[in-house]
């Protein structure tokens, strides 16, 4: 099955360095069969180009004096001081756009999903905070402070430690979205209902605290 995924690491296998040099701007000094530069490195506080070079054909440069090889990718990031995706995004560019790569910018727009804990409690999705891990057995039962849950089990008497956790632990950001869409989707029909109620019993605070309520759903639900 073909990945989805952007293939950058063909990217730069793929890459034709000269013509990256060439549209960063970058200056080059020809010696013989090969283009010096000066080093990309952030490491390399390089000051004159004589070590780091390449040669026609090659995917990356590569310098003599702090031993690095720099490919396609890192000397645009390096360069224009722009981020690992968008410096693939203009290497996919500059090697004629080929199709195998997926185009990271149509894919990148949806933003992560997110829920505060104010909204997870509203529509009644518990994000738990902390999980309780086994960490020892010991055959005596332990004299432990509050934080540690010690349990005889049989063999003995587990002892846990609280580990913090998140949402992330458990669940994919896609999972996460379904189960808070179906729950706000839930709430703001019952809160819809309580809305009338309120209206009926003539209770207009009341049917603005619902009515502010559904628009926190609507809000989730348009995540
Ligand atoms: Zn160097």
């Amino acid at each position: 099955m073909e990945s989805d995924k952007n293939n950058i690491a063909r990217l730069k296998e793929e890459a034709d360095i000269s013509t990256v040099v060439d549209y960063l701007g970058i200056e080059v000094h020809k010696k013989g069969s090969a283009y010096f530069i000066l080093c990309p490195s952030p490491q390399h506080d390089d000051t004159r180009p004589t070590n780091c070079y390449f040669k026609e054909g090659w995917n990356n440069v590569y310098c003599r004096a702090c031993g690095k090889s720099t490919n396609a990718v890192d000397l645009i990031m390096y360069t224009k001081g722009c981020s690992y995706g968008e410096a693939a995004d203009i290497l996919w560019e500059l090697e004629g756009k080929p199709s195998w790569y997926y185009v990271r910018r149509r894919r990148r727009k949806k933003k992560e999903f997110s829920l505060s804990k104010q909204e997870a409690q509203l529509i009644g999705v518990h994000l738990p905070g902390t999980v309780l891990c086994p960490s020892n057995l010991s055959p005596v039962k332990p004299d432990r402070p509050m934080r540690s849950y010690p349990g005889y089990i049989g063999d003995g008497y587990l002892t846990c430690r609280v580990e913090h956790c998140n949402w992330h632990d458990f669940a994919t950001e896609k999972q996460l979205r379904a189960i808070a869409k179906n729950k706000a989707r839930e709430k703001r029909e019952s809160l819809r209902h309580a809305g009338i109620i309120a209206h009926r019993l003539g209770n207009p605070v009341l049917e603005q605290v619902f009515s502010d309520m559904c628009g926190e759903c609507d809000s989730i639900l348009s995540r």
